[in-house]
């Protein structure tokens, strides 16, 4: 593809209808460096889409006008960076071309309060309203498919995030971690301006935040004011020192697992911000769902594809209800039952297909309990006070550190109430009935006819979901997907993005 560089607006249009692709755009204002380079770079891995780079130093988001002044410029070095990265355009408008005097259809945006008071709202009034103004047309003008957005402006992220949100706007955000110096500061196209010694500040910072990480790793607390001390002692001047929820900017709190510490420091004429998010164990996807919604399917490639363990719950459950057959073990007998449960081990092994083996007391029972007569007692089973206690204790150790993607009946209810993505799967009983009987790994299904299916998937439904103790429910925070006329891979997908729109790209750094 011929590579094209865009001055006017009418162009892009004109671009836009040749290009019969996709688009992936990564807004800049120039002075491109290595944080760039990984955005447009990541964008060309991604997927087969146009690359778009614009370069537009936006006024609107100048609360300085000596900043906007000595923003620096270096047009012919960014087109060559960009170009050799895996730009296919590059966008550079004028001012009148993104503003044009007396137009009427320009939308002057505001930014949401809550998201844009806090942290660099504070003392730059007005940028994060720029910020939303400028991206809003410029993703009107250039209609991408995928935004390219860093995660080192967090908050500038959340805004827009949530710009297209409220606006509807038809675009996927992809971020990308901050990008480092050599020294460990965050790259930024401010930097040209820092001198030696205020360089060696904002290292001492940036250190300072990754040292409170790092014990944060260990003591699962943190001590702002012992950082405060720190950088007043080198007589750093601290414009916000805060830690916050990443996602509503609120204060903190001890249930939160994902926090953000974010601070902005003055170096001369140079503010500079940096952050860093604490994490007390890795996340938790947490599916829950009725029988033959798929979630056994698409949890396994959630699990492949994020590097997450998977934990099949229903697959525990079974197990159980199989040894109690095999070993004709009376489960209305609770007093006993307590004993004969302190007894059981029930593990999970990767074979030789790269599946996973069930093994109950070292039986492995991985195809035995796919059989309907386990299927038809299951529900009796689990829904036992002493079972259930015994098998969410056993789940939790599992996902103690966290790092894994579980499914079942109750995980965003009870086993994981903290798991940051909850999904609910579901689908129509015609739709679940007909999965079941094309299952392959259940010749028994396949041999049942459908309206028996759906008569025993009801009958399931209704002891899962009517049960005393942990019925099947949908947790308040759980998002549904219904997937009835939707691909494997499209469920796959639409949850990876709700996954990655929660989990900063940054934790998965150590
Ligand atoms: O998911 P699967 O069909 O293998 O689950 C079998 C049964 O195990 C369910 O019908 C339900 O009775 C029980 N179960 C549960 N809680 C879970 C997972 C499964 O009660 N978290």
């Amino acid at each position: 593809m011929k590579k094209v560089i865009i001055k006017k607006t009418e162009e892009i249009e004109n671009w836009r209808r040749n290009i019969k692709k996709e688009i992936n755009f990564i807004p800049t204002m120039g002075n491109l460096h290595n944080g760039h380079i990984k955005l447009i770079s990541t964008a060309k891995k991604d997927n087969s889409n146009v690359n778009l780079v614009s370069i537009f130093i936006n006024p609107l988001q100048f609360d300085n006008k000596l900043d906007l002044e000595s923003y620096p410029k270096t047009i012919d070095n960014d087109i060559k960076i960009s170009f050799s990265n895996g730009a296919d355009a590059i966008f550079i408008p004028s001012n009148e071309d993104i503003y044009p005097p007396n137009n009427k259809n320009i939308k002057f945006l505001k930014a949401p309060i809550e998201l844009s008071s806090p942290l660099c709202g504070l003392n730059r009034i007005g940028h994060f309203d720029g910020v939303c103004t400028v991206v809003y047309r410029l993703l009107n003008l250039i209609k991408p498919k995928n935004l390219y957005l860093g995660e080192k402006d967090w908050q500038q992220l959340l805004i827009l995030k949530n710009l297209v949100q409220t606006e509807k706007l038809n675009v996927d955000i992809k971020s990308v971690p901050t990008q480092r110096d050599f020294d460990g500061i965050p790259l930024s196209s401010r930097n040209v301006h820092l001198s030696k010694n205020e360089r060696k500040l904002i290292r001492f910072f940036s250190s300072e935040l990754l040292e409170a990480k790092k014990i944060f790793q260990e003591e699962k607390k943190i001590n702002l004011n012992e950082i405060i001390k720190k950088l007043s002692a080198k007589k750093i001047s601290i414009e916000y020192l805060e830690h916050l929820h990443p996602h509503t900017l609120k204060k903190a709190t001890t249930e939160d697992n994902i926090s953000l510490v974010a601070g902005a420091i003055r170096c001369g004429e140079t503010r500079l911000i940096d952050h860093v998010f604490l994490m007390k164990r890795r996340p938790i996807i947490a599916i829950d769902g009725p029988a033959g919604s798929g979630k056994s399917t698409v949890t396994k490639l959630i699990a492949k594809k994020l590097k997450l363990l998977y934990l099949d719950t229903g697959a525990m459950y079974r197990a159980l209800s199989w040894l109690m057959i095999k070993e004709s073990i009376d489960y209305k007998k609770e007093k006993k039952l307590q004993n004969i449960l302190q007894d059981i081990s029930i593990v999970f092994k990767s074979n030789t297909n790269s599946q996973q083996d069930v093994y109950i007391n070292n039986y492995c029972v991985t195809e035995e309990i796919r059989s309907q007569k386990i299927s038809s007692i299951v529900s009796k089973i689990s829904s036992i006070k002493e079972v259930r206690k015994f098998l969410v204790e056993e789940q939790r150790k599992i996902g103690e550190s966290g790092g894994l993607v579980a499914e079942g009946r109750d995980i965003g209810t009870t086993v994981f109430p903290h798991a940051e993505l909850k999904i609910f799967l579901t689908a129509s009983i015609n739709e679940r009935a007909k999965r079941r009987k094309s299952d392959k790994n259940s010749k028994e299904s396949q041999e049942i006819e459908l309206h028996t299916l759906k008569e025993l998937i009801k009958k399931r439904d209704f002891e899962d979901s009517n049960r005393e103790i942990s019925p099947l429910i949908k947790a308040n925070d759980a998002i549904e997907i219904i997937t009835d006329g939707y691909s494997i891979n499209a469920v796959v997908d639409k949850i990876i993005d709700l996954y990655n729109d929660k989990i900063p790209k940054e934790t998965e750094i150590k």
